[in-house]
C-alpha cells in the first residue's frame, strides 16, 4: 500500500509523526507492506514552493492508495491567487471525497458521564455553506456592501443521494439504525429535498429504521441519550459542528478521528484543527490522527479484500482503547504522556499482541 503523508500546521508534525509511527509498527507486524511517502503542506510548502499544495502533489496523491493529511492552518489561508490554498478544501474537493465519517465512542477507564455510546456521524463533504461557488470571494461568501454580506448554501440531489446512500450502506453493517439531522422546517427547500432523499434512500435498503431530528433538538438529545445513536446523517455544517461534540463527549476532542471518503479515493484527517494553542510543546493527543489512519487501513483494506488491514485496523483502535485505560495517554484524556510517548505506547501494545 503506498501511502501519502501530509504532516500539516501546529500540531500537525507532531502527531503525523506518531501516526506514522504507529503506521510502520502496524505494518511490519501484520506485513501490510506500507510504502510511506511524506511531503510538505502548508506553511512549510508555502515557504520552500511559494504555495501551500505543491504543483504535482495532487498527481502523487492519486496514484497512492491512500492520503494522511495531519491539520493546517486553515485560518492563515485566504488569498487562493498568492498560493494560499486549503489543502483540506483541495484535496475533499479535487478527490471528490463526498463523505466525512467520523466515528465517537466512549472508552474504558475514561469519564463519561452521559453513559457508554458508539456512533458515526456521516457528514456531506462537498458542498452546503462550505461549498465552493463561481461568484464567491470568500468560502462561498459573497460581500454586498463594506457592512452586509449573504452567505449561500449549495445542495443538490447528486450530492443528497450519494451521501445518503453511504450513510444507509454503513448503518446497515452497523446496528441498522439511521437518523437524519437537518433543519426541513426553516431550510424547506434545500433540507427538505435532503430529507425526501434520505427516506427514499433508507426504503432501499430492507430492515433499516429510520429517525429524523431537528438539528437543534438534536444537541439536547445527544446530550441526553448519546447511546440511542448509531449512524447520523447530515449536511455539511450540521455535521461538522455536531461531530465536534460528539467528539468531545467521548472524551476529547484529541479523540476525533475522521475519514474523507470518495469513489476511489479516501483521506485520513483529524476532526480537529491545528490547535495552534498547544503546537510544539508534545502535548497534543494523536489518537485523533491514529484512529483516522485506522479507519483508512480498513477502507483499504474493504476494496482490496485484504483481511489484515481490517484486522491491523481493528488492532490499532484496541491498542488506542488499552493505551487509554492503562493511561498510557495524553492529558486530555487523564495520562501524563507526551505526543510521542503516547505514540510509543500504542506501538507497545500493539506488538506485544500475538
Ligand atoms: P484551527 O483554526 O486549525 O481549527 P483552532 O484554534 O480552532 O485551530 P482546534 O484544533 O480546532 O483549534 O482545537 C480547539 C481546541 O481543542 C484547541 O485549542 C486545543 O486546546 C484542543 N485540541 C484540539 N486538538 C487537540 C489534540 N489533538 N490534543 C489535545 N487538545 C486538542
Ligand atoms: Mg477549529
Amino acid at each position: 500500500m503506498r501511502m501519502v503523508v501530509l504532516p500539516g500546521d501546529g500540531i500537525g508534525p507532531e502527531i503525523t509523526s506518531a501516526t506514522t509511527r504507529v503506521l510502520r509498527a502496524a505494518s511490519e507486524h501484520f506485513q501490510l507492506g506500507v510504502a510511506i511517502e511524506e511531503h510538505p503542506v502548508g506553511h512549510e510548502s508555502l515557504k520552500k514552493f511559494g504555495t501551500t499544495v505543491q504543483p504535482g502533489l495532487l498527481e502523487t496523491v492519486r496514484a497512492a492508495d491512500g492520503l494522511i493529511l495531519g491539520p493546517t492552518a486553515t485560518f492563515d489561508f485566504k488569498n487562493e491567487q498568492s498560493g494560499e490554498i486549503n489543502p483540506s478544501k483541495y484535496f475533499r474537493k479535487n478527490l471528490d471525497l463526498f463523505a466525512n465519517v467520523r466515528p465517537a465512542r466512549t472508552y474504558p477507564g475514561l469519564r463519561n458521564p452521559l453513559g457508554d455510546f458508539d456512533l458515526v456521524v456521516v457528514r456531506e463533504n462537498t458542498e452546503g455553506f462550505y461549498a465552493d461557488r463561481n461568484m464567491e470571494q470568500g468560502n462561498g461568501e459573497v460581500l454586498v456592501t463594506p457592512d452586509v454580506v449573504i452567505s449561500l448554501r449549495r445542495i443538490t440531489r447528486l450530492c443528497c443521494e450519494r451521501i445518503a446512500r453511504s450513510a444507509c450502506q454503513l448503518a446497515m453493517r452497523r446496528k441498522k439504525h439511521l437518523t437524519v439531522v437537518h433543519k426541513a422546517n426553516v431550510l424547506k427547500i434545500g433540507d427538505g429535498m435532503f430529507l425526501d432523499i434520505c427516506r427514499e434512500t433508507a426504503r432501499g435498503f430492507p430492515g433499516l429504521e429510520i429517525d429524523e431530528i431537528l438539528v437543534d433538538a438534536m444537541m439536547a438529545h445527544v446530550v441526553r441519550n448519546p447511546n440511542r445513536f448509531d449512524v447520523i446523517v447530515s449536511t455539511n455544517m450540521f455535521g461538522d459542528i455536531l461531530s465536534d461534540l460528539t467528539a468531545e463527549l467521548s472524551g476529547s476532542l484529541g479523540l476525533g478521528g475522521s475519514l474523507n471518503v470518495g469513489e476511489g479515493h479516501a483521506m485520513a484527517q483529524a476532526a480537529h484543527g491545528s490547535a495552534p494553542d498547544i503546537a510544539s510543546q508534545d502535548v497534543a493527543n494523536p489518537f485523533s490522527l491514529v484512529l483516522s489512519m485506522a479507519l483508512l487501513l480498513a477502507w483499504h483494506g474493504e476494496r482490496t479484500g485484504a483481511a489484515r488491514f481490517g484486522e491491523a485496523a481493528s488492532a490499532i483502535e484496541g491498542a488506542v482503547a488499552e493505551a487509554i485505560k492503562t493511561g498510557r495517554a495524553t492529558r486530555d484524556v487523564g495520562g501524563k504522556l507526551g505526543t510521542t510517548a503516547t505514540g510509543e505506547a500504542v506501538v507497545e501494545i500493539l506488538t506485544a499482541r500475538g
